[in-house]
């Protein structure tokens, strides 16, 4: 008989009940250390006093009233992330899927807008992850989310992961566009280089194309800048973002440049949700926090120290972990035994991970997590290669 909760998911067997800070507590009162972070999500970790006061403050004032009316925390935040990024214009969505809907729609209406209805097509790379709606499965490219869901949403050509020159061959006078996740997250956390980065800028320049980034995983924070390709110093003319700005409020975000969002006059495109004023109040307070003196070089601190934990606990375990990949707190452990072995070895030790592509393990932890936190975590998945150490040679 069928769950009453449709069974999509391969489900954890323990459920929390409560959390706090970079700590997850069970039903069954056992503590958990996250540094899966909801997938990205929880960027400042559970239950922020600030985050709760204003979704506290925001729930008993107003919760809904539609985009048929003014809503002043969108205006609030559009100009906040306007005032610290390339954007000029955002739309609010309610998840990173429909953040990246709007952005192919833009792309694809920027041409059109500008006399060249022909170009709609929009190249990917292998591995992304964009979502699972039907235009977002089709830009992932990947079968095995596409499979028995009908013709695939035409529009979408993938080339190779940093192939330049497949890159340069798949550009034809029906492309519109180049969406990519300057880090990969699903894929395995790969993470693309500055330069091919800046080579994208240059080719959509040369050949009048949207470039779109995908910072749904990587952005607000992540990577110790507001927004990860600011390392490159590259900028998108369209960026989806979603994940951390909500903080674990579903929420999303498309922002562009005035020139790419040209096409999308009134009535174009639109959400009942997207942008509440739950949602806004939400991710004020989450920007109020990110952008706060020195916040950012926590992050960039605690990640570098992270990262040369977890570099030796590679020289330490290299029959367990075979790379570690990644840049901020955007981490990836390329395993030898399976990965959701580790996983699992890593949950008997209390700590939270998720799985990615690539035989990746990603830690995501919360940004507001300190330098012992990192500690607790090395010294939990020490013992989970031991874990896994141990059965190998049993
Ligand atoms: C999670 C994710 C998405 C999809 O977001 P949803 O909120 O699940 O729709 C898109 N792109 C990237 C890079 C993601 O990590």
């Amino acid at each position: 008989m069928i769950a009453p909760v449709l069974p999509t998911y391969k489900r954890t067997p323990f459920a929390f009940e409560r959390g706090e800070g970079a700590r997850l507590f069970t039903t069954t009162g056992q503590e958990y250390l996250d540094f899966g972070g909801g997938i990205a999500v929880a960027s400042l970790g559970h239950c922020h006093p600030a985050l709760v006061e204003a979704l506290q403050n925001q729930a008993a004032k107003l919760w809904h009233t539609s985009n048929l009316y003014e809503i002043p925390g969108q205006e609030r935040l559009a100009r906040r992330l306007t005032d610290a990024s390339f954007a000029d214009t955002v739309f609010f969505t309610n998840s990173g899927a429909e953040a990246l809907e709007c952005a192919i729609k833009m792309a694809r209406k920027f041409q059109s807008h500008a006399g060249k209805p022909e170009r709609y097509r929009i190249i990917t790379f292998e591995g992304a992850f964009h979502g699972r709606t039907l235009a977002t499965i089709a830009a992932g490219g990947q079968a095995k989310y596409l499979e028995g869901f009908g013709p695939k949403v035409d529009g979408f050509d993938q080339v190779p992961f940093a192939d330049h020159e497949a890159l340069k061959a798949a550009i034809t006078d029906e492309t519109a566009a180049i969406l990519i996740e300057p880090i990969q997250g699903e894929g395995g956390i790969r993470t693309v280089p500055p330069q091919c980065l800046r080579g994208l800028r240059a080719l959509a320049d040369e050949h009048g194309l949207v470039l779109i980034f995908d910072e749904v995983q990587c952005g607000v924070g992540r990577i110790g800048k507001l927004f990860a390709h600011e390392w490159a110093g590259v900028v998108p003319d369209i960026m989806a973002i979603a994940k951390g700005i909500g903080g674990g409020f579903p929420m999303g975000a498309c922002l562009a440049t005035e020139h790419a969002a040209a096409g999308m006059t009134a009535g174009t495109h639109g959400s009942t949700f997207g942008g509440n004023p739950l949602a806004m109040a939400v991710g004020n307070a989450v920007l109020d926090v990110v952008l706060a003196d020195g916040f950012l070089d926590h992050v960039t601190d605690v990640a570098r120290y992270a990262a040369q934990k977890f570099a030796s606990l590679k020289d330490a375990h290299p029959n367990v972990i075979e790379q570690v990949r990644g840049a901020g707190l955007m981490l990836g452990l390329k395993t030898k035994p399976l990965n959701s072995d580790f996983v699992n070895a890593a949950y008997a030790e209390h700590l939270l991970t998720v799985g990615a592509g690539d035989n990746v393990v990603r830690l995501l932890p919360p940004l507001i997590i300190t330098k012992a936190d990192i500690d607790e975590a090395v010294q939990k998945l020490e013992r989970a290669c031991l874990r896994l150490e141990t059965k190998e040679k049993t």
